[in-house]
């Protein structure tokens, strides 16, 4: 080998790196993996362990599962013209007293007649089932681990722990194995410089680095070590994504803003006419905004708190802040029945103090009421003529309202319901001109990790105690077929006085679903609870006739209301103490909390009942969660676990890189440390400028540095 050609780089092309098949880099070229790095970024799926396998025997079994064995038979079942099975009878390769036999099969894939023969010996993975006294593998992955012309080379593909790569067009796993392993052989470690700083001797990651972490993660020497090797990257991972968080928080910070203090006179005179006291916790979150307001660096900040835990005052009252700072305020709701019921509210508890209040969506837009009379108190520096709205409730629209310059004194914005809002739509707002105070709020219970993923770069306040005089939830499962005592019950509530929700899945039947449909479900319900009136509301309804039944259930003229998820978030009838979901499997455990924190906002106990088809045992053990615990946190937490993050984080993490190592985002300590690591090095070096740091930066990403932003 000459000693020229033989130092490699991640982006030499794989035809230039010595010792390899030819055949294996052209098959690789054809998907796209062509240089070095193209393949030692392609990461392992699954690891494979092959160092010594005791046998024992076939077990049926849910998971895939894998074997070393050997072919005894082959054979094809032919079907027709076309069909055809290919099918063989194996045996465990290692000692086997029992000669336990299993049949491998594989439809339509005749071919595969040419490939396996007697006597070879394969890795096999897959799920054994037991059918007829038959044991059976139906498609298993295997490779050919010995018999082939082309055997076990110097340990790669046998005697010790594989990787096995997902294959896609016509890439083979033996060649991609053989010539990843070669190309790391002689890729120096130079070549993969560390991300992250060098962690201390002794500490987790003793002595690792981004080099040997990759290493390991292709060839692996044990388990443990392999382990090691993933949350190494995942901590990388989250590194990345922490510097890009405290970056712009601190840039963030770097923005102009405007102090908004005052006396709080008029914040006095809305604690005062309140009819509850706040809790401990909501007067803990006020004092966090208020403070951040009162200083000169814009405030970004999360308001976190489970459903009913009384944000909605919290914001309303450091609005009010904002308005006797001379300044305005807007509140963006992610629908119109909740802007338009944040409106009513915020108009019933603050006109009284001579507050302005104006809705603004895109169907509707209501002036507030100019012969409002203000408050001394409130802003005495501005003339009335010029004063306009002094709170501004509204839809998205209101995003276009900001920048159609309606709102020129704005002091602070309110996102209400932060995960149904992109990330780049706060951008958006916050982006433009001056820089208001923002406050997001949220009511999905998001475990402590992902709040520093998800919002990294906002300061979290969190309400974490429900207001006292609340009736407790009663969550009841049960099968659809209990309908008629359910009516009865439901009715028994109504003589009483109380209204109830009734929730179904799908707006109709066009979704050929079997769902039951809201539609339908009204005329069903509406027999059932006769002489009851009943209300129809869905995302298809015009606004006029949404906000008009929406008031009509609200003032109770309509007792039981068939919706859609549309009530999902924020609306909040505290007479309403019965909540019926149809079809409740086909939602996800944080979601059905979110729907029954509609109820149970009064002094009366409330009942929430999730229908589930007759016998689906699966629905019934994942929704009893449900009814042993009202704490949201618990809840999103399982359904972490249960639908990984990936769906958890949804469309919220949209513009950022997937994860790969994600799967241990439950981690939370990685996810700590990396934010530790991350405010560490900015504070040394905010530009990351520093020699070391180049390529940091290229893998932060230029946008989130721009040039020369800081100021
Ligand atoms: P969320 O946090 O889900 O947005 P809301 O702000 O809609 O909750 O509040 C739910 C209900 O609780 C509302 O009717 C609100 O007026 C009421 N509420 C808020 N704070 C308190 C409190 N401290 N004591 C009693 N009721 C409260
Ligand atoms: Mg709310």
């Amino acid at each position: 080998m000459s000693s020229a050609a033989s130092v490699i780089s991640l982006d030499t092309p794989l035809d230039q790196v010595e010792g390899l098949r030819p055949a294996a880099v052209r098959m690789l070229a054809k998907e796209g993996l062509a240089t070095v790095g193209g393949l030692v970024l392609h990461f392992p799926a699954r690891h494979e362990d092959r160092r010594r396998m005791d046998f024992k025997g076939f077990c049926p079994s849910e998971t895939p599962v894998c074997h070393h064995v050997r072919v005894l038979k082959t054979r094809v079942l032919r079907f027709g013209q076309r069909g055809g099975v290919f099918e063989t009878v194996v045996e465990a390769a290692e000692a086997n007293p029992m000669h336990q036999q299993l049949t491998l099969r594989w439809f339509g894939m005749v071919y595969l007649q040419k490939v396996l023969a007697v006597d070879m010996e394969l890795m096999v993975y897959g799920k054994i089932k037991e059918i007829k006294d038959r044991l059976l593998m139906d498609h298993p992955e295997y490779e050919i681990v010995r018999g082939e012309e082309d055997d076990d080379e110097a340990g790669i593909h046998s005697s010790r722990i594989v990787p096995v790569y997902r294959l896609r067009g016509g890439l083979k796993q033996k060649p991609l194995r053989r010539t990843t392993w070669q190309v790391m052989e002689q890729l120096p470690a130079a070549a993969l410089p560390d991300i992250l700083p060098r962690p201390k001797a002794g500490g987790d990651f003793a002595g690792m680095t981004r080099a040997t972490a990759l290493r390991t993660l292709h060839h692996p020497d044990g388990f443990d070590e392999l382990t090691q090797a993933q949350r190494y990257l995942a901590l990388e991972e989250f590194y990345l994504m922490q510097l890009r968080a405290v970056r712009r928080k601190l840039q963030f910070k770097h923005h102009g803003g405007t102090p908004q203090r005052a006396e709080g006179r008029l914040l006095a005179a809305f604690l005062e006419t309140l009819p509850f006291q706040m809790t401990g916790a909501q007067s803990r979150s006020l004092d966090e905004i208020l403070a951040d307001m009162a200083l000169p660096q814009p405030m970004n900040r999360l308001l976190h708190g489970d459903v009913g835990s009384g944000k909605t005052v919290v914001a309303l009252a450091a609005m009010l802040m904002a308005v006797e700072a001379g300044r305005q305020g807007a509140l963006m709701a992610p629908t119109q029945i909740l802007a338009e019921q944040h409106y009513e509210n915020a108009r019933r508890w603050l006109e009284p103090l001579g507050i302005r209040v104006a809705l603004r969506t895109a169907d509707r837009v209501l002036d507030f009421d100019a012969e409002c009379r203000t408050l001394e108190a409130c802003a005495p520096q501005i003339p009335a003529a010029d004063r306009g709205p002094d709170i501004v409730i509204g839809t998205h629209a209101l995003l276009y309202e900001r920048s159609a310059g309606n709102l020129p004194r704005l002091g602070l914005v309110v996102i209400d319901e932060q995960h149904k809002f992109g990330v780049a739509q706060r951008a958006r707002l916050i982006a433009q001109g001056e820089t208001p105070d923002v406050l997001v709020m949220t009511a999905t219970p998001i475990p402590r990790t992902l709040t520093l993923t998800l919002y990294g770069d906002l300061d979290v306040s969190t309400i974490d105690q429900r207001p006292k005089e609340r009736g407790k939830i009663i969550t009841a499962v049960r099968e659809v077929t209990k309908v008629e005592e359910v009516t009865k019950f439901v009715l028994a509530r109504l003589e009483e006085g109380r209204q109830c929700y009734i929730v179904y899945p799908l707006i109709d039947e066009s979704e050929k679903l079997d769902a039951g449909a809201a539609t339908t479900g009204l005329e069903e319900w509406t027999k059932r609870l006769a002489p009851h009136a009943i209300g129809l509301l869905h995302g298809r309804m015009d606004t006029d006739a949404k906000e008009s039944v929406m008031r009509q259930f609200r003032e109770g003229s309509v007792k039981a209301l068939v919706s859609t998820t549309v009530i999902e978030v924020g609306v909040d009838v505290p007479n309403a103490t019965v909540m019926i979901i149809h079809d409740s499997g086909r939602f996800g455990l944080a979601q059905l909390h979110q729907l029954r924190g509609r109820i149970g906002r009064g002094a009366h106990t409330s009942y929430a009942i999730l229908f589930v088809p007759k016998g689906d045992k699966e629905a019934m053990a994942r929704l009893k969660l449900l009814e042993e615990t009202t704490d949201g946190f618990k809840i999103a937490e399982e359904d972490l676990v249960r639908r990984g993050p990936g769906d958890v984080l949804g469309s919220a993490q949209s513009g950022q890189s997937p994860l790969r190592f994600g799967a241990l985002l439950a981690d939370t300590r990685l996810v700590t440390t990396a934010r530790r690591l991350a405010e560490r090095t900015l504070k040394a070096d905010p530009e990351l400028l520093q020699p070391g740091h180049a390529h940091l930066r290229a893998l932060v990403g230029e946008e989130v540095f721009g040039k020369g932003t800081m100021q």
